[in-house]
């Protein structure tokens, strides 16, 4: 059997007999790399559903957004729309479709390294062009970047304070199940000063992968000028604790139990993103919450106006509404941050209150 069809359950067990615990960001980078290459997870048939799924209300604001401070940074020519992780193509369909009708008609490059999802994606973006990451971008004209459900989904490292000092989280094996084990090497230097001394037990996570590529982002926002819009779930400020989930068909489910087979997750650290922002020197807009943002966008006038136009939907527009906006759904948990280049407008969303 080759490679990619073994079980990769199976792979990581003979990995870790013969060389050791690995790390948990090998464990997921994989896991979630595996589990997206091949299938379309989203939807009710699928294992999850994501804002521009649940309304086209999500990615026709989105389009606003970017069409207003292309405008209101000049009208810039060329100009492209950068997406990162674009799923099924609607976001991009939505948002593209209402920034044509402010006159924003940009480039489209998306950022997707599954095979089965580029395919849907084509069909609802046909002139779009495909990227492994980032770097082969064109460099010329303003990016209007966009990631929602991205981030979430990058490998995660976990540091835990042991009695010997921060040590990173490793998955080891215990017979043939996975468990979690202290690693090695002291890892104190990894954790930021004021969490050094944090009691024993404390267990604190970070994403290389999210820092290197808003990195990344921040530095073509410097160069070429544009705007960026980040929406994921998670904290404005780094806290202590596992955010760790693994979903499969709606529901939560062990994250050792499947590798592969279930989509790994954790909380987004808006706090590191936003200083990374600003130690390149690029602008953070904000980082508010997706109910808020929504509703400064005007959501509520665009469900009204879905409505009148379609009255038999005004049942399911208003459920839809409840799910982007409440916050016991995802109003308060997602977050919207909002990064320009230095000479960019404020971006509409995220004033102070
Ligand atoms: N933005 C979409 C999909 C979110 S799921 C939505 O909101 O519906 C995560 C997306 O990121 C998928 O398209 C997945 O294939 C892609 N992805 C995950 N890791 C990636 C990586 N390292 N590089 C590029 N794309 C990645």
């Amino acid at each position: 059997m080759s490679e990619e069809n073994r079980n990769l359950g199976d792979i990581f067990r003979r990995l870790i007999d013969n060389t050791g615990p690995i790390s948990l960001a090998q464990f997921m980078g994989e896991s979630n790399a595996r589990y997206y290459a091949d299938r379309d997870p989203f939807g009710l048939a699928g294992d999850f559903i994501t804002a521009p799924e649940i309304s086209q209300m999500f990615g026709e604001l989105v389009g606003l957004w970017l069409a207003d401070m292309w405008i209101n940074a000049g009208r810039r020519q060329p100009v492209l729309y950068v997406e990162l992780g674009p799923g099924r193509g609607t976001l991009a369909k939505d948002a593209l479709r209402s920034a044509r009708q402010y006159g924003l008609e940009p480039e489209v490059h998306l950022v997707e390294t599954s095979v089965a999802l580029r395919d849907i994606q084509e069909e609802a973006i046909p002139q779009a062009i495909w990227h492994d990451d980032l770097s082969t971008i064109p460099k010329g004209g303003p990016i209007l970047l966009v990631a929602n459900e991205f981030f979430d989904a990058l490998p995660l490292r976990q540091l835990v304070r042991t009695d010997k000092g921060w040590r990173e989280r490793m998955v080891g094996l215990e017979r043939d199940k996975f468990v979690f084990v202290a690693g090695g090497q002291p890892m104190d230097t990894a954790v930021p000063a004021e969490w050094r001394d944090a009691p024993h037990g404390t267990l604190l996570e970070t994403c290389p992968a999210a820092s290197a590529i808003l990195y990344e982002i921040a530095g073509r926002l410097a160069d070429q000028g544009g705007a960026a819009l980040i929406v994921d779930y998670g904290s404005e400020e780094l806290n202590a604790g596992s955010t760790l989930q693994a979903v499969r068909a709606h529901r939560k489910v062990d994250p050792f139990a499947a590798p592969g087979k279930a989509d790994l997750t954790a909380h987004v650290d808006f706090a590191t993103l936003a200083r990374i922002a600003l130690a390149r020197e690029i602008r953070h807009l904000g980082t508010v919450t997706q109910g808020k943002w929504l509703r400064a966008l005007g959501i509520e006038t665009r469900a009204q106006a879905l409505t009148r136009r379609a009255p038999h939907y005004a049942e399911e527009i208003g459920r839809a509404l409840d799910r982007l906006v409440s916050d016991d759904q995802m109003g308060a948990l997602f977050k919207v941050m909002g990064l320009a280049a230095p000479n960019w407008p404020d971006g509409a969303g995220f004033e102070e209150d």
